[in-house]
Formats: C-alpha cells, structure tokens, sequence
C-alpha cells in the first residue's frame, strides 16, 4: 500500500499531504470562512471535528450531524475532499451519509478493542480512505491492532496518524513525539503512510513548524494541521490553532529532501 492508494484524485503528490482545519466546526460561518482560505492556499483535504471527544464532560462536544451538512457546503463550494472524526458506528453511518471522503479515528478511540471493533464493523464493505491515529498511551501493540481491526473489515485505503503520546508530566510538548514508536511501525508495516499531527503534540501554535520539518526529516507521507480563521477564538484547541494565512506560510518553510537520494 503506498500513498497513491491514499492520496485521492487531484492531489499534489509531489507535496507532503496536507490536510487542514479547524479543530472542531463550530459555527457554519466558521466552517465556511476557514474553507474558503485554506481552498485559496492550495489546501485539498479539509478536516473539521464534528463529534468531540472531550476529556471531562459539560463542555462542548461538538455541533453533532447537522455541522455535516457545513462539510458537504465546503466540498460543493471549494472543491476540497473533507474529512471528519468517527468514533461510534453511528458517526460512520452519518458520516457517509453524508458524503464524508476520509475518516480517521481518534487517539481515544483507537485506545479501546471493542469501539475500534464497533467502527470497524460499521465500515465493513465500504471503501472509503481511513486514517487511524495513535492510541493516547505509548502501545505500538494497540495501534497494530486497530490497524488490523479496519484492514479486517476490507478497508485497504488505511494511513496512520502520528499525534504524540499522552504523559502526566507535559513539558514542552502536549503529547510527547516518542518518534521511535511511528519509525518502528513502519519498520514493522512498510509503505503504510504516516501523517504527523504537529498540533496535537505540541499543543501550542509555535511548535507546529519545527514539528513538521522533523516529520519531513522523517520521510512522513503528509501532515493534519488545526488551522481556524480566528484561532483564539477556538471553542477547542485556541492554543494550537493557526490561520490558513500563517499554515500556507509554514508550509512555504518546509525543506523536503528527496528521500531516493
Ligand atoms: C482532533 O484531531 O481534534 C482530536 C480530537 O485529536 P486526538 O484524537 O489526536 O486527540
Ligand atoms: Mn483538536
């Protein structure tokens, strides 16, 4: 499986995948306003969280499946694909109802068999490019089970996300890389793509740059970035979120070096 079988129609190959959005769609102007700048950047996958696995209750969880109707407005109004969360096998019922094109799988997800086996069953049959993240905790076990999970239901367009591993000590970065863990992976699945997710480690907007040049350095297929049109404004994740404007700047800086060379 190589990135080809990931990389959807009308995708620059030759550029890292990007994938770009608001942690969570909030409002639909939001949605919209976000869309139409990152679509302007050159941004091809758009994400935004409709379901919000948030880690204490009473705060927002997300706007639920009307937001899905935002997604469908950016992909008729933009042309982008977009992607979404799904964490039950309602949301991928809803999601692919409502025409959703790539769907990942949170790290708090991937952390549980049985909810990774009841998303995976939802998907059996369908063909549809899914992106499962690392499980919160630092299990290289876990995550090949997840994986091993959606491949199992037919899924062949699989591609992880490297989002950083959970510790009670948060120095610098939110979620800690511990890059060894992704490196091993694909030591030990070749030609699985790998995209960082330099917001969720690093939780702070500042280290989204030097994060994504050392997954470049790393030979990662792509990166999912948390871009929002007013980030300090964000009803999750203000601190790591980043414009379209400062996202196409970043993205301007990154040094890719020919691996083949
Ligand atoms: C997200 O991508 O907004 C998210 C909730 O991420 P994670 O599952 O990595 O915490
Ligand atoms: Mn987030």
């Amino acid at each position: 499986m190589d990135l080809k079988s990931i990389v959807l129609p009308g995708v620059d190959e030759k550029r890292p995948l990007v994938i770009a959005g608001p942690c969570s769609a909030e409002t639909e102007e939001q949605v919209m306003t976000t869309a139409n700048a990152l679509a302007a950047v050159g941004v091809k996958i758009f994400r935004a969280g409709i379901w919000k696995p948030r880690t204490r209750p009473g705060g927002f969880e997300g706007v639920g499946a009307p937001g899905l109707k935002w997604l469908k407005r950016v992909k008729e109004e933009t042309g982008m694909y977009v992607a979404t969360e799904v964490a039950t096998r309602d949301h991928v019922f809803e999601a692919l109802k409502a025409g959703v094109d790539v769907l990942w799988i949170g790290a708090r997800t991937a952390v549980n068999p049985f909810a990774m086996q009841d998303v995976a069953d939802a998907l059996s049959g369908v063909d549809i490019p899914v992106l499962i993240k690392n499980p919160v905790n630092p299990d290289l076990e876990l995550w090949i089970g997840a994986i091993q999970r959606v491949y199992g239901a037919g899924i062949r367009r699989i591609a992880v996300i490297h989002r950083g591993f959970s510790s009670y000590d948060k120095k610098l970065y939110r979620n800690s890389p511990l890059w060894h863990i992704p490196i091993e992976l694909r030591r030990r699945i070749p030609n699985l793509p790998i995209i960082c997710d330099p917001s969720h480690i690093g939780g702070k907007r500042e280290l989204i740059a030097p994060l994504s040049q050392q997954a470049m350095d790393l030979n990662f297929d792509g990166l999912i970035i948390e871009s929002h049109c007013s980030p300090d404004e964000a009803w999750s994740d203000a601190a790591q979120q980043i414009t379209p404007d400062v996202l196409d700047y970043v993205l301007s800086l990154l040094v890719i070096r020919d691996a083949t060379q």
